[in-house]
């Protein structure tokens, strides 16, 4: 068979700039590929490029011709252990680049067997957790505007963005301005480990439910006495990237954040979760500001998490492709009627 494939880079604006404890997104460069297999087959993948995991748009652009050579070699869609295996071995890093392919494979081997996604990986579409709706970092009001949107949009988790010299106040404001809200927390590394343990406190008497990354992926010893001491449970999100993390975080957190920009590929992201299962982890499902091939792909392994972040095409201004419908944040798998990630171009 022979796999077409191109790409190019979208460039897609957020609803409103958006904060976090390292700075602010107004615009974002979302790889965009597509494989065709020449019988009228096309999967659509992407994957948002993080600075953090260094990527930009720029270095994506620069290794996806070799991906996809790689792929055209494999020549078969559903030889999607073997393609990712070759991935790996052409570029060691560049998750977004491998997971924007990773994503536009799946895609294409699930409309070739006239499948939805989760239906060809036999998952149950009513075990999916609901998603949070994120909060991001402004002035104490903006935000607790922003937190009562989300509940009237029918979101009833919001996870908020912490970091600042005002976290509590934040907190306190949100909290009263959406009082039947499960909140969660993430601090993006921004904190010491004693000002951890002390918002950890603070943070339980307000009912937050879950803090993530409260201290520097490069403490992991910080991580660790901030878990032993915290009353409320805590995600790792830039502490476990890959899979060899997973064991690594289990004596430090209780939740590992599992991304397509971080991991790679999507049978990467499973091996995850079930790592975390292994060591008596729960898994949450995470992304960054990104547009629905990527999220949509995401979704598509919820009913296998116990928490869900997939908020991020709803951060955008406008989100050229439809993707998994979530309706008041329930990510509703069932309702999609195309194979594949159902993500198509509106
Ligand atoms: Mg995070």
């Amino acid at each position: 068979m022979t796999l077409d494939a191109d790409f190019e880079t979208l460039s897609l604006d957020t609803e409103r700039p958006f904060t976090i404890a390292r700075g602010t997104t107004e615009t974002v460069e979302y790889p965009l590929v597509r494989i065709s297999d020449g019988e009228g087959n096309e999967g659509i993948g992407g994957a948002a490029p993080a600075r953090h995991y260094g990527e930009t748009a720029e270095t994506v652009a620069a290794v996806l011709p070799d991906l996809l050579d790689a792929v055209a070699e494999v020549g078969d869609p559903h030889a999607l252990a073997r393609i990712e295996r070759r991935l790996a071995e052409v570029v060691q890093r560049n998750p977004a680049a491998r997971g924007a392919v990773s994503v536009a494979l799946h895609d294409l081997a699930a409309k070739r067997a006239g499948l939805p996604l989760y239906r060809l990986w036999g998952l149950d579409p009513d075990r999916a957790p609901e998603t949070s709706y994120t909060v991001g970092l402004d002035d104490v009001e903006t935000m607790a505007n922003h937190a009562r949107e989300a509940v009237d949009r029918g979101f009833s988790t919001l996870k908020v963005k912490l970091g600042t010299d005002r976290d509590r106040e934040i907190v306190r404001t949100i909290r009263s301005a959406a009082p039947d809200a499960a909140l969660r927390v993430d601090a993006n590394e921004a904190w010491s480990r004693a000002e951890a343990v002390r918002m950890a406190e603070f943070l339980a008497d307000f009912g937050v439910e879950l803090l993530e990354q409260p201290v520097p992926a490069d403490e992991p010893d910080a991580l660790r006495r901030v878990y032993e001491a915290s009353p409320l449970p805590i995600a790792a999100d830039e502490s476990c990237i890959r899979l060899p993390d997973v064991p690594a975080v289990a004596d430090r957190a209780d939740v590992i954040v599992i991304k397509l920009s971080k991991c790679a590929s999507l049978r990467e992201a499973r091996r995850m979760i079930h790592a975390a299962e292994a060591n008596g982890l729960d898994a949450m499902l995470g992304c960054m500001v990104e547009a629905n091939p990527s999220i949509a792909a995401m979704a598509h392994l919820a009913p296998l998490a116990t928490y869900a972040d997939l908020d991020g095409s709803l951060l955008l201004d406008d989100d050229p492709f439809d993707g998994v419908p979530m309706p008041d944040g329930e990510i509703d798998l069932a309702a999609l009627d195309s194979p594949g990630t159902g993500v198509r171009e509106r």
